[in-house]
């Protein structure tokens, strides 16, 4: 999305973690926080399409390199020049990954840094729900942004009311701003001020695979673009400015669907920016 990012984890010293380690560094993502291992292998996970266009996902898990970062391993002075750390739940499952998730999270939080989650839920992952549900309470009260599914909403609330009640819920738990994605319909923004839902553009989808990732980066970007860099500035955006991120997002998140695949699908910001003059 042109801006300037880093990964933090760890891949098993095989094929796999080679091409992850590639892609990134082909893409201009920086590689200095990135462990390798010869205790385990790359972590995977495989996405089948069916005709009628739903996914099933098959992960290799167990045991694998990226559970096992600790928290010693995450140089805390990296995550200083970030102006954002973005996490998801799947290293929250099992130690020491979990650990070295929450070590990164609190450290950054505490230096001022805005915390972005996606929650992400993969449920054959989690050894119960209740677990996963948990856990995905103590992410939300360390995250300042979230982005989460309709499904996910509804798991994490317990019940099924108005996308507005169950958005203020997320709210009270501590993020200060709900991004809820809606797949073809786009998506529904909340705060503490404003609620607004924005229409997702028409196109000829594909593959779906990628299109949250490519809309939280999207989101992220222009949060930082347009001069976010404090946890308290949240409230300052309007509800314009709202409204344009969501439609740069609900782009970035259309154009991933037009093509097979996940990182290959993934737009640039000119692709965005051409759409969005169109
Ligand atoms: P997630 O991967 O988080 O479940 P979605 O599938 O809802 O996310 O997609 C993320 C965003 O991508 C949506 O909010 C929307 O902007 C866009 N998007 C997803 N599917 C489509 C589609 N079929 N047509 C147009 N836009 C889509």
């Amino acid at each position: 999305m042109g801006g300037s990012s880093g990964f933090i984890g760890k891949f098993g010293e095989d094929e796999f973690g080679r091409f992850l380690l590639r892609t990134l560094e082909e893409n201009h993502v920086d590689t200095r926080a990135v462990v390798l291992t010869r205790e385990a292998k790359t972590g995977l996970a495989f996405v089948t399409l069916k005709d009628n266009g739903e996914r099933e996902f098959i992960f290799y898990r167990q045991p694998c390199a990226d559970i096992l970062l600790t928290p010693e391993e995450i140089a805390i002075q990296y995550i200083e020049q970030a102006k954002v750390l973005h996490f998801g739940t799947v290293s929250l499952i099992v130690e020491p990954g979990r650990s070295a998730t929450y070590h990164a999270v609190q450290w950054a939080r505490s230096a001022g840094k805005i915390i972005s989650l996606d929650v992400n839920l993969r449920e054959a992952l989690w050894p119960s729900l209740a677990a996963a549900r948990q856990e995905i309470y103590t992410a939300l009260s360390l995250a300042h942004i979230v982005k989460v599914s309709e499904e996910e909403l509804a798991f994490i609330t317990g019940n099924n009311e108005s996308i507005e009640e169950e958005t203020n819920q997320i709210l009270a738990l501590g993020p200060g701003l709900v991004f809820v994605t809606l797949g073809a319909g786009g998506c529904y923004v909340k705060t503490k001020h404003f609620a607004t839902a924005v229409e997702g553009i028409a196109v000829q989808a594909v593959d779906t695979t990628g299109a949250g990732d490519a809309f939280t980066a999207a989101v992220l970007t222009r949060l930082v673009e347009i001069g976010l860099h404090d946890p308290r500035q949240i409230h300052d955006i309007s509800l314009s400015t709202m409204q344009e991120i969501c439609t740069f997002a609900n782009i970035a998140g259309a154009l991933t669907c037009t093509k097979n695949g996940a990182i290959p699908a993934l737009p640039t910001k000119a692709d965005v920016e051409e759409r969005m003059g169109q």
